[in-house]
């Protein structure tokens, strides 16, 4: 991109308020986090329902940024930087990128449809790569922001378009339409998924069909209701498994883990293989072959090439390395722009400082290896990794573009060399195109533990946080309690995922909570809800903040807060409005005042209480009570000791049940990890934890024998059984065992059979097909958390902590 401000005002509509219009752009940003932003970015300052970008500017310009697309100025900023003045900044990151797009002429395939998008873009560009420099949107950035930013990575190079467009509801295609502006539309599965934005199936073919009025040709599975949704201009090349008067014709058939596609085209018939079995794989791999007819290419081609296909991994995952590491691995591709997406994703998930990057080659930038070395090492540069290790021939050969990086020639030789590179105490990026076969590495770096894992979805709790926050009004903060490990799913990675989000403060029950919290880097203020007298020093040390609920408390805290000569240390005072748990009662509140009335050593920070009844509405009167009560102690105590704390008395269902009570700040904690006691709440919120185990023995028993202690199932035909290791020492309750609870396995309920041991469960696996290793799904989609609390008569919050620390976490996003 070689575009300066001067050039980029009328391309916006912009109103310039700047210092240098000569100013050269060659990086775009929206991420205020982003390492690597650099005063050649323009940063585009979006606004979004929860986050007004705006706020960042000047931390931004303290880091060197220098270019501004705004809705406004913000105060005193004026001649500091370039702005671009604008009426809607995400408007206009759409309209740059339509006319950066339309600068190139190349062939460019739109992506649309419910579901496969994202693998059939990645094979595609698999598929194709021989032949084509491609630019590709990089992991399912298909959305109103991330086509955007996909589209402005093409440059000169490039000469085929891969990009995916991904709407949740109606008039968001033709946004993205003039942006992508694709002249191969291919039409994916449309299946239910997203439905909660569209009126009806219609409306959404409908719209989904808005990515193609351009283009020459369209790429379907042929289908009646489809077809009277097309535009009869638009020339399309069809497919079908059913109807032979499609332009392709295919029949199935399946062999041992593979599947025969017989096709007919033209009068002609070949066959082709794919190393899949279901329909969503099959259904996703004939779509690219009608783009590889499609371009010409002959079936021996077709047939070498599909038969390579892989299944695809989109996910970021985070997991626990060796000697204290943390591993990030991205080892299924190698591509610049999603190195860039992994970069900024290692700075927000560090657990060390340390950080670590392992990288093969670089494929298919569109640039000459050595302007493309140039930039990779920028990015190193920029985003402050401490040490590179380079695995491939290229790589190697520009070794001295990057300082002090080690490099090999081949993932043989890292490994044969990996007890000399000593990793410890560093988080490692892990990320390289597939043929390095970096899965060997990351074997080598994993901690080894047993088969059963949490995994935790990031993308998840982000979204479940925004669900939130969208109920509260723009200027109410929030507080995320991450007590007891956040609810058992994670401290550390959570409470960095919440600092990535601006959260505003975090909660946990105890000191050393809060010390680990801090002792691993995390900068958000901590507030300890039960801090005993012992810990005030360690408090005071590792800038924790108290929560204070007695006048005995408070004295002890003023004793050592005098001692060591604070001033205006934070405190934060609870009152007892019902609860009866801690606090300060309202005849304590008049001693309360006059001893704050003489100290310098703390400052109120904020005041709270907690309800005991907002999770349900038959005691509403007792939670309004509860509410008068905080209102009226609390305002006493801002108007005798003249003060303005933020106020604080909700909960999860307090946010949802008494919206008018949110004070200053609320106090987020089941909400955030995915349960509601609300069933249509419950619909709102993505599932965060899955706890997944595998099969490590199946047997069939005659009617007649018994399974496990006590003998307390008896088959009464012929069984089949499947051991599980997973026990009541990991959190499986001994509640759940004779047909009480079930896991899932290939999709089918399997009852928990006879009693759970400590460190295992036998399942009834008689009508399920399965084999030994396949996955077990212990809860997540089904059984939920919640069903797994009712059969057990008790709440999710018990089911979630449960869950041993012994069981290994794994995060990932998305
Ligand atoms: C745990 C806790 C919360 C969060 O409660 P949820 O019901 O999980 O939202 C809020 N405030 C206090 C004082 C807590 O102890």
């Amino acid at each position: 991109m070689s575009l300066s401000i001067h050039n980029i005002v009328p391309i916006l509509n912009a109103r310039w308020f700047g210092t240098s219009g000569h100013t050269v752009i060659d990086n775009i940003s929206i991420d205020s986090r982003s390492l690597q932003n650099n005063s050649g970015t323009l940063f585009f300052t979006i606004v979004g329902p929860n986050n007004d970008a705006h706020a960042y500017i000047p931390e931004l310009i303290d880091n060197g940024v220098r270019n501004f697309v705004v809705t406004h100025i913000p105060e005193n900023l004026e001649g500091k930087a370039n702005f671009l003045v604008v009426e809607n900044t995400l408007d206009a990151l759409q309209q740059f990128a339509a006319y950066y797009r339309n600068l190139f002429d190349f062939p460019v395939i739109g992506i649309t449809g419910s579901n496969g998008k994202t693998i059939v873009k990645e094979w595609l560009n698999f598929l194709l790569s021989p032949d084509y420099n491609i630019i590709r949107s990089p992991k399912s950035y298909n959305s109103q922001v991330g086509v955007p930013l996909s589209v402005i990575s093409i440059n000169e190079k490039h000469n085929l378009g891969i990009f995916e467009a991904g709407i949740s509801t109606t008039n968001e295609m033709a946004k993205l339409e003039p942006i992508i502006r694709p002249t191969i539309g291919l039409l994916t599965n449309i299946g239910s998924a997203h439905d909660e934005g569209f009126s009806n199936l219609g409306e959404k073919i409908k719209e989904k069909l808005k990515l193609f009025p351009h283009v020459k040709t369209l790429i379907y599975n042929k289908n009646k209701t489809i077809d009277a949704f097309i535009n009869q201009k638009v020339a399309t090349f069809s497919w079908s498994c059913k109807d032979e008067s499609a332009d392709v014709f295919i029949t199935k058939k399946s062999i041992i883990d593979k599947t025969v596609l017989k096709v007919r085209y033209h009068d002609f018939d070949f066959e082709i293989k794919i190393p899949f079995q279901d329909d969503a794989s099959i259904e996703n791999a004939i779509q690219c072959m009608m783009v590889l007819l499609h371009f010409g290419y002959d079936h021996k081609t077709i047939e070498s090439r599909m038969e390579l296909l892989f299944p695809v991994e989109m996910r970021l995952k985070v997991k626990n390395g060796i000697n204290n590491t943390t591993l990030i691995d991205d080892s299924y591709s190698s591509d610049f722009q999603s190195l860039k997406i992994a970069l900024d994703f290692l700075e927000s998930q560090k657990h060390y400082k340390k950080k670590t990057l392992i990288l093969s080659d670089i494929f298919q930038s569109g640039l000459g290896t050595d302007e493309l070395y140039s930039k990779v090492s920028q990015l190193v540069i920029s985003n402050k990794i401490n040490r590179i290790i380079g695995i491939g021939e290229t790589i190697s050969a520009f070794k001295n573009k990057f300082g002090n990086a080690i490099t090999f020639k081949n993932t043989a030789n890292f490994i044969a060399a990996f007890d000399t590179l000593a990793f410890a105490n560093e988080t490692i990026l892990i990320k390289g195109a597939r043929t390095f076969e970096f899965e060997k590495i990351v074997s080598l770096l994993e901690e080894k533990t047993h088969e059963t894992v949490l995994e935790i979805n990031l993308n998840a709790i982000s979204h479940n946080l925004n669900f939130f926050k969208s109920k509260l009004k723009p200027e109410t903060k929030m507080m995320v309690m991450v007590k007891a490990f956040g609810y058992g799913n994670g401290g550390f990675e959570i409470a960095k995922l919440l600092e990535h989000h601006n959260t505003d403060y975090l909660g946990v029950a105890f000191a050393d909570e809060g010390i680990a919290l801090k002792n691993a880097g995390i900068k958000l203020p901590i507030m300890v809800l039960n801090p005993e007298n012992t810990s005030f020093a360690s408090i005071i040390q590792h800038n924790l903040e108290p929560e204070i609920y007695s006048i005995k408390g408070l004295n002890a805290f003023l004793q050592i807060a005098k001692q060591r000569k604070l001033q205006d240390f934070p405190i934060h005072i609870k009152i007892d409005t019902g609860m009866h748990r801690l606090g300060f009662e309202e005849n304590n509140i008049e001693a309360l005042i006059s001893i704050l009335k003489e100290t310098k050593a703390v400052k109120v920070k904020s005041i709270l209480s907690h309800m005991a009844t907002s999770d349900d509405l038959v005691h509403k009167d007792f939670a309004l009570s509860q509410i008068a009560l905080f209102e009226k102690l609390s305002s006493k105590m801002m108007k005798e000791l003249q003060i303005k704390p933020i106020r604080h008395i909700l909960n999860t269902s307090g946010i949802s049940n008494f919206p008018q009570a949110q004070y200053d700040m609320v106090r987020l904690g089941i909400g955030l990890y995915g349960v509601s006691n609300d069933p249509e709440e419950q619909k709102e919120l993505e599932n965060v934890g899955t706890l997944k185990s595998i099969i490590s023995q199946i047997r069939t028993i005659p009617a007649g024998d018994s399974v496990g202690y006590g003998r307390r199932f008896i088959a009464e035909k012929p069984t089949k059984i499947a051991t599980i290791p997973i026990g009541y020492a990991d959190g499986i309750s001994r509640g759940l065992g004779n047909g009480i609870g079930f896991v899932t396995i290939n999709n089918q309920k399997a009852y928990i059979t006879g009693s759970v041991c400590m460190d295992m469960i036998m399942v009834n696996v008689t009508d399920i097909p399965c084999k030994e290793g396949d996955q077990v799904i212990v809860f997540g989609e089904s059984p939920t958390i919640n069903f797994i609390a009712e059969q057990l008569h008790t709440i999710p919050y018990e089911i979630m902590t449960g869950i041993s620390q012994r069981v290994k976490r794994v995060f990932y996003r998305e």
